[in-house]
């Protein structure tokens, strides 16, 4: 009698895990799916925080044939946490937050809205998704699901890597006259608080337009938990639904951030 009512419990809870993850787009076939690798390659050009102590560095440790006759190369690298394409990190903006390496892998592979603003970027490097157009895009595509990876498209990686045309200023130590777009505040609440989202994404730098003063956007999402991917490229490769992103930061123990590996997978 109790094995029996297990099993209708565990029929019934695989019933409703089936339609939790039924929300969003089935996820593409790996056998047949196209990848997309959405990350700028890091090297001596990539692009930091004005403020950032160092940059990329990758030092030579061997290269070459070794007295046994094989090839042997091997490098060091060293790099700040939030720079080239990486995370933020829920503790990034919030005390409480969960670190790089404590962040749910399972969270970090989702299905994709990718918001294509562009059209606005393009005449005002200050400009942030509105809430107007996240309705808009609603209104097209279909509600927004939950644990959905939002990736917003400002064309701002067709700059990358020319640091002054990419950040607006290119001032060494300076981050008071950055331009460049990004989220909205009252987009970031609506996707965070009501849409719940899994992770908000964009090309440029930073979830908070160059010009912000409060990283309101980013109080807003890592605040909920909801970690942030920056400077993310190749977007026009992907449909505004129907791509699965898989993005996997690097496992630092305590980590605020770190350099993410993002790519899409396109059925
Ligand atoms: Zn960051």
């Amino acid at each position: 009698m109790r094995k029996s009512r297990a099993i209708v419990l565990g029929l019934l809870a695989a019933a409703l895990a089936r339609s939790a993850g039924a929300q969003g787009p089935k996820p593409p076939d790996l056998d047949t799916a196209t990848v997309v690798d959405l990350t700028h390659a890091f090297d001596d050009r990539t692009i930091y925080w004005p403020n950032s102590p160092s940059a990329f560095e990758l030092k030579r440790l061997a290269y070459g044939p070794t007295p046994g006759g094989w090839f042997y190369s091997s490098n060091m690298f060293c790099t700040p946490e939030h720079g080239g394409t990486h995370l933020d990190a829920p503790i990034h903006f919030a005390k409480d937050g969960l670190t790089a390496d404590r962040l749910p892998v399972r969270r970090l592979i989702a299905p994709a809205a990718v918001v294509d603003i562009r059209a606005k970027t393009s005449a005002d490097p200050d400009y942030r998704l509105s809430l107007d157009d996240v309705r808009a895009w609603e209104k097209q595509h279909g509600a927004i699901a939950a644990g959905t990876i939002v990736l917003l498209e400002t064309g701002w990686s067709t700059r990358w890597p020319d640091k002054r045309a990419y950040m607006g200023d290119d001032t060494p130590g300076d981050a008071s006259h950055l331009h460049f777009p990004s989220y909205g505040k009252e987009a970031a609440e609506y996707l965070v608080r009501d849409r719940k989202v899994g992770a908000l994404g964009v090309d440029t730098a930073s979830i908070d337009y160059g010009a912000s003063k409060d990283f309101i956007v980013h109080q807003i999402a890592n605040g909920a938990g909801v970690p942030g991917f920056e400077n993310v490229t190749s977007l026009d490769a992907l449909p505004p639904t129907g791509a699965w992103v898989v993005a996997l930061p690097m496992k630092i123990a305590g980590g605020s951030g770190g350099p993410l590996r993002i790519v899409a997978l396109l059925p």
